[in-house]
């Protein structure tokens, strides 16, 4: 089945202010968000995630480009007459009013009879398992049950789209968790496309269908988790995901995406992923996550050679650092076995098998 685009951005600039102080937070954003996903924002702090989402809210206006939902462009449609809600990082609950009160707060407002907004508001405390707390006032519950009744609150209204900035960042670490497992089936129980904006790499690749990464006012990479991380197309993204070895080469031949390149340390040429607009033998960097890679004796089979400089152990894993025959470092991360554990120590002599598929070459 071809799902539909539930939200398209077209060209997106966003400039604050005039002059020389002006502040160009989104330049020429384009990005198709399917119906039913859960697609995430990610990127640090300023590069126009909370922009492109209010812009979406209809809560601002874009400077150029246009916004569709679902094929219609919705610049004339004020905040209120989008199919869209928002839970923003402070809750913004109404700590006078009730957990049930404050989820029917919305469906009020739009005249919906009582007995609908009974019946909606029990159905959400259903789906955020809060029935319980129905009467509680919000500002005598948890701060993990007051983002349950902010999400139930923003689901409420049936929104086709639900907006989610930065919802998890107020908890600590074992409720965001949960929460994030939490996000993650309500999602999947309503179907509504949610779109996530987040700095944590960790809490975009655990929850996200996709995920665009952001960088000064643009998306530079969108892709599934998965292929994100292992295939990192640009610097930018391969440093801000996860850790990685850099490697630096020379293109030895190309055919479409797959590039053997020989790498400056030495040692055979190697087959990498490669991204459009590569010249033949142009000068580029590799990337290779630590686990992609197995540390093995320094015999034939290896790919790299080079020295073990360290070995750093980390219960569930061990970290190698292997110094390259170019002078540049090579972590190598390997789970422990407890049955078969490693015989390698500081000073060997070591061999680097990457894994296949593993390497890419990156965009600058
Ligand atoms: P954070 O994770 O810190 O919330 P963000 O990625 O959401 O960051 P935005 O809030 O979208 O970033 O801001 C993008 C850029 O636009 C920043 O440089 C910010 O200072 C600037 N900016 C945002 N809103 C305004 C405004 N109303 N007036 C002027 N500049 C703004």
């Amino acid at each position: 089945m071809v799902s539909a685009a539930a939200v398209e951005a077209k060209g997106v600039t966003k400039v604050f202010g005039g002059g020389p102080d002006s502040v160009r937070a989104l330049d020429g954003v384009s990005v198709t968000i399917q119906e039913n996903e859960f697609f995430t924002l990610l990127g640090p702090s300023g590069c126009g995630k909370t922009t492109l989402l209010r812009l979406i809210a209809g809560f601002d206006f874009p400077t150029e480009g246009e916004i569709l939902l679902y094929g219609q462009d919705i610049a004339p449609l004020p905040p209120f007459k989008r199919p869209v809600n928002t839970v923003f990082q402070n809750y913004s609950l109404f700590p006078h009013m009730t957990v049930g009160q404050n989820i029917g707060f919305g469906l009020e407002m739009l005249n919906k009879p009582k007995a609908q907004v009974d019946a909606r508001v029990a159905e959400m405390l259903r789906l955020v398992r809060m029935e319980e707390l129905r009467n509680r006032k919000t500002s005598q519950i948890s701060g993990g049950q007051q983002q349950r009744v902010a999400l139930a609150r923003a689901l409420a209204p049936a929104p086709k789209v639900l907006l989610l900035d930065e919802p998890l960042s107020a908890l600590d670490y074992k409720l965001r968790k949960d929460m994030q497992i939490e996000l993650k089936r309500l999602q999947n129980e309503t179907g509504i496309t949610f779109i996530f904006v987040t700095h944590d790499q960790e809490e975009a690749l655990t929850m996200s269908d996709r995920i665009a990464v952001m960088s000064k006012g643009h998306i530079l990479q969108v892709g599934a988790p998965r292929n994100i991380y292992d295939h990192p197309a640009e610097r930018f993204v391969a440093n801000f995901i996860g850790e990685t070895n850099f490697l630096q080469g020379e293109l030895a031949g190309t055919a479409g995406s797959k590039a053997n390149v020989r790498l400056a340390c030495g040692g055979a040429a190697i087959a990498a992923t490669l991204p459009e607009g590569f010249s033949p033998k142009e000068k580029v960097t590799v990337v290779v996550r630590p686990e992609h890679a197995q540390i093995v004796g320094n015999g034939t089979r290896a790919t790299l050679t080079g020295k073990l400089e360290n070995v750093v152990y980390f219960g569930t894993d061990t970290h190698f650092h292997v110094r390259l025959q170019d002078g540049s470092e090579f972590i190598v991360r390997q789970q422990n076995n407890r049955t078969n554990p490693h015989k390698f120590a500081q000073g060997d002599q070591a061999g680097i098998v990457i894994d296949d598929n593993a390497a890419q070459v990156l965009r600058d």
